[in-house]
């Protein structure tokens, strides 16, 4: 596709905060299954309810995908970053508090935070540092304002956005 992802295309691609969680584990740890970095077996990971977490079958250690990503600690549903995330990513020219409010249906001082935050990595030299990489939606670069350094697809594969 080269197209953007419709606002529609996205809410089908990252229905619920399963769908979300599953695609920062895939981006950042390759995969539903994929080499335990605990006991180094090719294993599959399960979700674990309540928890932002996923567990090997084999050893049973713990993956917290989004352990250092301004995913780590939030209360607001990641569907609601990830939209807010494919806004920045949409309008380009960013997004206000007051719009981030409206469109994730939450308060005023929580989208301003988290428009502050998505800007913040934005505006890094190094790109949308979202998870440790680059975020692109349907491989149109995000950022825009990177310069210098590992670019676009060349980078290490950590989009968490992508179609
Ligand atoms: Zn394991």
């Amino acid at each position: 596709m080269t197209t953007k992802l419709t606002v529609r295309q996205f809410f089908e691609r990252f229905p619920d905060e399963d769908a979300c969680l599953d695609h920062i584990m895939s981006v950042r740890f390759g995969g539903l299954r994929h080499v335990c970095r605990a006991c180094g077996v090719e294993s599959t990971f399960h979700r674990l309810s309540h928890r932002r977490a996923y567990s090997c079958a084999n050893c049973a250690d713990h993956v917290y995908p989004t352990a250092g990503t301004i995913f780590q600690d939030t209360r607001t549903p990641l569907v609601s970053w990830f939209y807010a995330i494919y806004l920045f990513v949409v309008t380009r020219h960013g997004v206000s508090g007051k719009e981030l409010e409206r469109a994730l249906g939450v308060t005023y001082k929580t989208a301003y935070r988290m428009g502050m935050q998505i800007r913040k990595l934005m505006a890094k030299a190094d790109g949308f540092d979202m998870l440790q990489g680059h975020v692109e939606i349907d491989e149109a670069y995000v950022g825009g304002r990177r310069s210098g350094g590992k670019r676009g697809r060349g980078a290490p594969g950590k989009t968490i956005v992508r179609a």
